[in-house]
């Protein structure tokens, strides 16, 4: 790579992740035993993952993508159903529906205050081929689940959460993942826990989960695991399936994050708060409460910019060494999606243009959330007394 070619040395990086003597030992002792493929440790972070959210079916995948798409293959979401999905979150909440053959009808958020699926829009977009709603509680704040499930349990509808910002997160006293028919986890390393690539998906019903297992390693009735143990000789296939199991490596990875994770959560909680108290008193900066519901686990720190200056108050956060992003840039106004997904989505588009995601992850010190404030503060002043 040319020098010129190298990442930029970021003073305060967006997210980091938190991996210590722990995970490194974890690590190890896998490559040691000699077995790398789907196993023992994945079972053990199975039960454990479903321990910790307080379900019953739980698998561990390759990556958060996968759990979407095999949720809602285990569902039975296919060719001539339609899903209600959020324009505003990962491409991939709505491009795992479509790799179903499905069709995606792309849905507003609900205001500059909440960003996420706004439960009106399940009336005005369900039709008689809707099967199922995809819920992302964005950055970690559970959504409205109590009126999206009622509408959605009122017109049939299958709802997939895509919890991948909210592992820790509840509201009523469910963990998020764990309130619809599937829920959907990654463990990216920017997500709150880690298995380098990874996810997981949880499924309310026994059949659902079944089929869910079946599919994630090629509909073949036999793992290699159960051929080496010698309970099966040979197999059978009984679908088209995938290969989207995990390894050993980072179900043993997992199992120490997720054992870290509540106390990691906990100092995106204090960091998350004191940003809130930090930005509280600036007119022109809008902090979003995000409804206020359950227990939030805070994936992402964000602020709405005044209009049309977003992008000159990131650059000037950037030429003091401080990484921000954008969650996100509205599904329906990207290439692929925006001749097939023509609509106004204006709640959504206001925030995909203002919105500024600041850094958040737990080993960032209180020291560098006051710096990161007193810049994101200046420089929305600069930008409003020299607007270009
Ligand atoms: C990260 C993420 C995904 C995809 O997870 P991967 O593990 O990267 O495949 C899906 N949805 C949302 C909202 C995400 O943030």
């Amino acid at each position: 790579m040319a020098e010129d070619q190298l990442p930029p040395q970021w003073r305060i990086a967006l997210a980091d992740v938190s991996i210590g003597d722990e995970e490194i030992a974890a690590v190890t002792e896998v490559l040691r035993s000699g077995w790398l493929s789907m196993g023992p440790t994945t079972e053990h972070f199975e039960q454990a993952l479903g321990d910790y959210l307080g379900a019953e079916h739980v698998l561990a995948v390759t990556n958060g993508t996968a759990a979407l798409h095999l949720a809602a293959a285990a569902l039975g979401i296919g060719p001539g159903d339609e899903v209600i999905c959020p324009s505003l979150t990962f491409v991939a909440s709505a491009a795992a529906m479509l790799q179903t053959g499905a069709t995606v009808r792309l849905a507003d958020s609900t205001s500059l205050d909440d960003f996420s699926l706004n439960p009106d829009e399940i009336d005005r977009l369900a039709g008689p081929r809707t099967r199922a709603v995809v819920v992302v509680h964005y950055g970690g704040y559970p959504a409205a689940m109590e009126e999206i499930m009622a509408r959605c349990r009122a017109r049939e509808l299958l709802v997939i959460e895509d919890a991948a910002h909210a592992p820790g997160a509840a509201i009523n006293g469910r963990s998020c993942g764990t309130i619809g028919d599937a829920g959907c986890f990654s463990f990216f390393p920017n997500k709150n826990m880690t298995t380098g690539e990874g996810g997981a998906v949880v499924f309310a019903d026994e059949k659902a989960a079944s089929k869910a297992r079946l599919l994630r390693s090629h509909a073949m009735t036999a793992l290699t695991w159960d051929r080496h143990l010698g309970h099966a000789n040979s197999y059978d296939v009984l679908d088209v399936g995938f290969n989207y199991r995990i390894d050993e490596i980072r179900a043993a990875l997992g199992l120490v994050q997720l054992a870290r994770l509540d106390t990691m959560n906990a100092s995106r909680a204090r960091l998350a708060t004191l940003y809130r108290l930090l930005l509280a008193d600036q007119p022109s900066l809008v902090v979003p409460g995000f409804g206020a519901r359950g227990r939030p686990v805070h994936h992402l720190a964000v602020a709405l910019a005044p209009r049309d200056s977003r992008d000159r108050v990131r650059q000037l956060l950037r030429g003091r060494g401080i990484q921000t992003s954008v969650h996100y840039p509205a599904i329906h106004r990207f290439s692929h999606y925006r001749q097939t997904h023509e609509t106004e989505l204006p709640v959504a588009e206001e925030i995909a243009e203002r919105v500024i995601t600041l850094p958040l992850h737990p080993r960032l010190g209180e020291a560098e959330i006051r710096e990161i404030c007193e810049a994101l503060v200046e420089a929305v002043a600069d930008n409003q007394a020299a607007p270009n």
